[in-house]
Formats: structure tokens, C-alpha cells, sequence
């Protein structure tokens, strides 16, 4: 799924009414019931509701919720608040059409402003997408006072306030909602973490917005929805074998650190890698083959490090990092592997700080690598720390162009950077990957994939997926907290029966 720019999603409109065709006024008439019917369906308990509408079209959809949820006898007061500009003709009808029983009243000063009821619900309808400034006079009066009553609130659209496209810095001048109900997609700047408070929980109300616009329609940014997933999955056939998916070589572990390796190896595993075999250093190798007896087991030389490179040649997709520390002879036989390698290779962990500690590397880093830095590993790739997650995300963007590797930024929605510009946010996942030993199961999905011959931007799209929704599932068993590693990977069999 593409994400859209507000003028992209402006142009959206105008397409469907152009080419469907349909009446604006009907659009809005439509998007509004889908609307009402998500709250009838969730939240049909909360009685009373207070509406807030600017006098654009995001006003508009509250009239219109107004009047359905009027209709199923919810108490429901509009609110419509005043700015100075010219009301949308849409919204100047559906005022029009507003029926008598509902009490709607006028905001144009401070005083205008209510005391809210204690039971009451906030549908906050003030400003949409078409946001262009920070909000200011009344308008921050009213959004001001809606935070400070600590009412529930249901943004329609886009927290009022918040820009769509780009960073928000008047902080203190948007919506605090707890519920988002994004139109037709989700919005760029609900992905980033400094508007978590503004967003809440986000909730996608499809409109029946015409889908070839999205076919005819370039953006740089997507989605990674169950959809886009099962997409790049390949399914097998009856007559495959084992020679088919690779041969895996994943590298990793130092004394104390063999965990993470074991969790890589299991991972891979678990992704459909034909053969997979791991090099640890000799203190991990009767771990590794007692605890992954379908992994082929080389043992390093040396008891504690890793410090011998190996002969490349018969794997199909080569993963370096989990628990592999900086030893000096670490940095000497992982530099030795990346400068023998002849395809993409992934790298995590310690290859990455090693690769930031000694930028002359990237010189010999095969095309199309997959780098899995977490935000901290990559404002050391980056040398920059960013105070600003679009910042960081456009210096992750521009590192993937100019290297020419795939740098997949880690955290809540993942954004896998390709080389070729595109990002893209991944859907699935929750806190509860957010624990040791959790980005080693990803490096493990991704290197078993890549191994599969999933070309590098699918095996880093599709295993960021796959790792996210596995969590997804654990968590759903039991509580965010108590999910471990462990259970993301026994999930991970359960993402591929949903393919
Ligand atoms: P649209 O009508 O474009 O769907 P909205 O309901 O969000 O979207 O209304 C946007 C309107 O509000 C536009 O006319 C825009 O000029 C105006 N506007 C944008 N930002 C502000 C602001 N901070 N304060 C007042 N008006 C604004
Ligand atoms: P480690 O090195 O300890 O294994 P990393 O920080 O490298 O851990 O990786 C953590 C993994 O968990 C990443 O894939 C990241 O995207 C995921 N993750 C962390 N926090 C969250 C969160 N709040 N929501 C979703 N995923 C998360
Ligand atoms: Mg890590």
C-alpha cells in the first residue's frame, strides 16, 4: 500500500468524484457512514458525544457523523469553531441539513469554548489533512482545552493540528487523541514516534476511495500491509526439495553472547532455509548442536571469538553479527568474509559498529547488502545523532541511495530503505519485541529468506513482516511483557500458515 502526501490525498478525492463519478457532497456522505458505522460497531456504549468541527471538509464529515449518530438516538452536540476562513460548500450544506434536535452551538471567542459533560465522548472533526499552519487563536484555544479535559477523543481523519507529510514542532497545538480514524491510509506522520500522544490508537475506515488512482500514482513511501506480504511470499510446490531454498550461513556468538546466535540460527530455521549451517566460536558449538539439531555446526578456532574467516562459496546468503563482538581478531575475520563475499550479505549488531568504527568498509560491502542497524546503530553508521525522527529517516534514506544497500531503521513500524528511494513502513509488531535477542530472530528471517532467493528487497520487506507479525501473535497469547524471543519464533510457522 502506498502513503500519500496531503496534496496526493486532496487529488484522491477529486479522482473519485471525476472518474467514479460521484458527487463530492456523496463522498463525504459516504466516508461520514463508514465513519459512524466503526463507532456504532466499537464504541456503541459511549452514549453522549461532543463533536467539534472546523468549516472545512473535516468539519463537514462531523456534521454529517452528527446527524447518522443523531439518528440512532446517541446524545450529540456539535460544536463548530470558527476560523476566519471561507466554509467549504459541503460543509455550508450539511450545516444546512443539520436536523433541529441537535443542539449545535458556535465558536468564535473564548467564551464560546463549553465546559465538557463528564461522560462525554470528543469527536474531534476541527482541522483534517488540508492542515497548512499551526493552529493559533481560537482554534488553539479549543484543541488546548480538549487535551486539558482529558475527555476520551476520536480524531476523524488526522489529529487536528498535525501535519500529514511532514514534522509537526508546535507540539503543544495538536490533538491529543486516543483514537485515530485515518481515511482510506494511513498518514506519514502517524508513523513517527513523536506524534504516538497525538495519534493514540490507529484505526484505517476505508471510503471507497477509486483504487486506480493509487495504480496512477507515485510515491516513495508504502505500507507493508498482510496484503503487500503475501504478495512477495512464494509458495512451494509439490516437487521441491531441499536444493531449492539455499544453504544459509549465518556467523555470530562470543563467550556469554551465544544466545543471540542460537536465536539467529533458530530463526532462520523456522523461514524455510533449505540447509543452514552457523560458525560459532568452540565455546557455543555443543550448544548450538544440541539445541538446533537441523543446523550444520562449525566451530571456530578460538574458544571465545570468532577470529577465522571460511571458504563462501556454497551459501546462498551470508548473516553476520548476532552476539559476534569487537574483538580485534572479530573485526579482522568478519572484514575478511565481507571482502570475500560475492552477493548481498546481511549484517547486524557489532558488524554494524564495526563497520562505523572502520568506514573504509563500505568500499568492499556487496551491492544490495541488507544493514539492520537499530536507531542507536544507525546514528553511528550515520555519525549524526537526529533529534527529529524525519531527519533520521531521510539520512537512512539517502545513506541506502548512496551506498547502495538496503538500511532497514528498526523500532515501532520499521522502515526498510531501499536503494532505489523507496521506504517502507512496516505494519506489524508491538512492544513486546522490544527486549535482547529480538533483532536477532529478525537477522535470522532475513538472511533464511535472502538464502531462499527472495531478492534482497523482498527478503528485507517480507522478513520485517514476518518477524513483526510473529510478535504479533506471541503477544497475543500472553502479555507484552512476558513474550520472549522464544516465543516470537515459535509464532514465526504461524505468519506463513496465514500466506
Ligand atoms: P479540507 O477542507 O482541505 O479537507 P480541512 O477540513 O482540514 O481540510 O480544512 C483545511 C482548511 O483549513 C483549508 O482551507 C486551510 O486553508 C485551512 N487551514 C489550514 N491550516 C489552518 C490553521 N492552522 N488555522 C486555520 N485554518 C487553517
Ligand atoms: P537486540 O539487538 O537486543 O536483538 P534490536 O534492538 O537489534 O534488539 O532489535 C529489536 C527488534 O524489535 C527490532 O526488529 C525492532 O523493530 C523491534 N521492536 C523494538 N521495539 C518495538 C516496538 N515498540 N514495536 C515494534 N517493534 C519493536
Ligand atoms: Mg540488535
Amino acid at each position: 500500500m502506498k502513503l500519500y502526501t496531503a496534496q496526493q490525498i486532496r487529488d484522491w478525492d477529486k479522482y473519485t468524484i471525476k472518474h467514479e463519478p460521484i458527487e463530492s457532497i456523496d463522498l463525504m456522505e459516504r466516508a461520514a457512514t463508514k465513519l459512524t458505522d466503526w463507532y456504532l460497531e466499537n464504541c456503541s456504549d459511549y452514549r453522549n458525544i461532543s463533536i467539534f468541527c472546523g468549516i472545512g471538509n473535516n468539519g463537514g464529515d462531523g456534521l454529517v457523523m452528527a446527524r447518522l449518530l443523531s439518528n440512532e438516538q446517541f446524545d450529540v452536540k456539535v460544536y463548530v469553531v470558527h476560523f476566519g476562513d471561507t466554509p467549504s460548500a459541503d460543509f455550508t450544506e450539511n450545516l444546512e441539513h443539520l436536523p433541529k434536535k441537535i443542539n449545535c452551538s458556535h465558536i468564535k471567542e473564548v467564551a464560546d469554548i463549553p465546559d465538557l459533560e463528564e461522560d462525554t465522548v470528543v469527536i474531534d472533526c476541527i482541522f483534517g489533512s488540508g492542515i497548512s499552519r499551526p493552529p493559533k487563536g481560537i482554534t488553539l484555544d479549543v484543541i488546548t482545552t480538549i487535551n486539558q479535559s482529558k475527555k476520551p477523543v476520536i480524531s476523524i481523519d488526522i489529529a487536528s493540528g498535525l501535519y500529514t507529510d511532514h514534522y509537526s514542532t508546535h507540539f503543544n497545538s495538536i490533538i491529543e487523541a486516543d483514537i485515530t480514524l485515518s481515511l482510506e491510509v494511513p498518514k506519514l506522520s502517524m508513523l513517527f514516534p513523536e506524534n504516538e500522544k497525538n495519534v493514540g490508537e490507529l484505526h484505517i475506515v476505508k471510503i471507497g476511495l477509486d483504487k486506480n488512482y493509487a495504480q496512477e500514482t507515485t510515491s516513495k513511501f508504502y505500507f507493508t500491509t498482510s496484503q503487500s506480504a503475501h504478495k512477495i511470499y512464494k509458495p512451494r510446490k509439490r516437487f521441491d526439495h531441499k536444493g531449492k531454498f539455499g544453504h544459509v550461513l549465518l556467523v555470530g556468538g562470543s563467550k556469554g553472547m551465544i544466545g543471540a546466535i542460537q536465536l539467529a540460527t533458530r530463526s532462520a530455521l523456522r523461514s524455510g532455509t533449505g540447509k543452514t549451517s552457523v560458525i560459532v566460536p568452540s565455546c557455543g558449538y555443543e550448544i548450538l548442536q544440541a539445541t538446533c539439531p537441523e543446523a550444520m555446526c562449525i566451530a571456530d578456532p578460538s574458544r571465545n571469538h570468532i577470529v577465522a574467516s571460511t571458504l563462501l562459496k556454497p551459501y546462498t546468503a551470508i548473516g553476520i553479527g548476532p552476539g559476534i563482538g569487537k574483538h580485534e581478531q572479530t573485526k579482522k575475520a568478519i572484514r575478511s568474509i565481507i571482502e570475500d563475499a560475492d552477493k548481498p550479505i546481511v549484517l547486524d549488531a557489532d558488524a554494524l559498529n564495526l563497520l562505523s568504527e572502520n568506514k573504509e568498509w563500505w568500499d568492499i560491502i556487496p551491492e544490495n547488502s541488507i544493514l539492520t542497524p537499530h536507531v542507536g546503530e544507525f546514528e553511528r553508521l550515520a555519525d549524526i545523532h537526529f533529534i527529529n525522527s524525519f531527519d533520521r529517516l531521510e539520512a537512512a534514506s539517502k545513506m541506502a541511495q548512496d551506498k547502495k544497500v538496503i538500511i532497514i531503521l528498526k523500532g515501532a513500524n520499521t522502515a526498510v530503505c531501499l536503494p532505489n528511494g523507496e521506504i517502507h513502513f512496516n505494519s506489524t509488531g508491538n512492544p513486546g519485541l522490544a527486549k535482547g535477542g529480538s533483532g536477532d530472530a529478525l537477522l535470522g528471517i532475513i538472511t533464511g529468506l535472502l538464502g531462499q532467493k527472495y531478492k534482497p528487497f523482498e527478503a528485507a520487506i517480507l522478513g520485517v513482516y514476518i518477524h513483526g507479525k510473529a510478535g504479533d501473535y506471541a503477544s497475543s497469547q500472553m502479555s507484552i511483557e512476558s513474550v520472549t524471543t522464544s516465543d516470537v519464533i515459535d509464532n514465526i510457522g504461524k505468519v506463513f500458515l496465514g500466506f
